[in-house]
């Protein structure tokens, strides 16, 4: 779970139900201003993090190659996994690791990476969304009139 998300922040508020739409909707709008801040915007589509998915992607991929120079994970896995979409190669982090020789190493290895990648996530969201340089402060309630 990534701590600090706006959606979470914000939802499990009690005020919640009373509050407009509008008012919502600024609440838990990225920074980015591309959609929601929810786990998927904030993995998948969000400009803001994009450079830390990529990161994960290409960990996870030197990983393989390391694994693969060891003979310990046929050069095949590597292949079919860099004809997937983003979205598709995080999916089979998760739930694919098992299927081929030197399936433990592997999965350790996805393992690391995805904590790393956690960590450094989360890490980066708490800054997005405490950040001055970015929120505007005329939709800030406590400046308000
Ligand atoms: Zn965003």
């Amino acid at each position: 779970m990534i701590n600090h998300l706006l959606i979470m922040k914000h939802m499990y508020d009690g005020k919640w139900h009373k509050t407009d739409f509008e008012a919502k909707l600024d609440a838990i709008m990225c920074p980015c201003s591309t959609g929601i801040q929810d786990v998927h915007h904030i993995i998948i589509d969000c400009e803001c993090t994009s450079h830390l998915l990529n990161n994960w992607l290409l960990q996870s991929e030197e990983a393989m190659v390391r694994l693969i120079s060891n003979k310990k994970l046929p050069e095949s896995h590597l292949h079919n996994f860099m004809q997937l979409s983003d979205t598709q190669k995080i999916s089979f982090m998760i739930h694919r690791p098992y299927v081929s020789k030197g399936s433990e190493t592997l999965a350790h290895e996805y393992g690391l990476t995805a904590q790393s990648y956690l960590k450094s996530l989360t890490d980066f969201v708490k800054t997005l969304n405490t950040s001055d340089s970015i929120s505007d402060p005329t939709s800030d309630p406590m400046h308000a009139h």
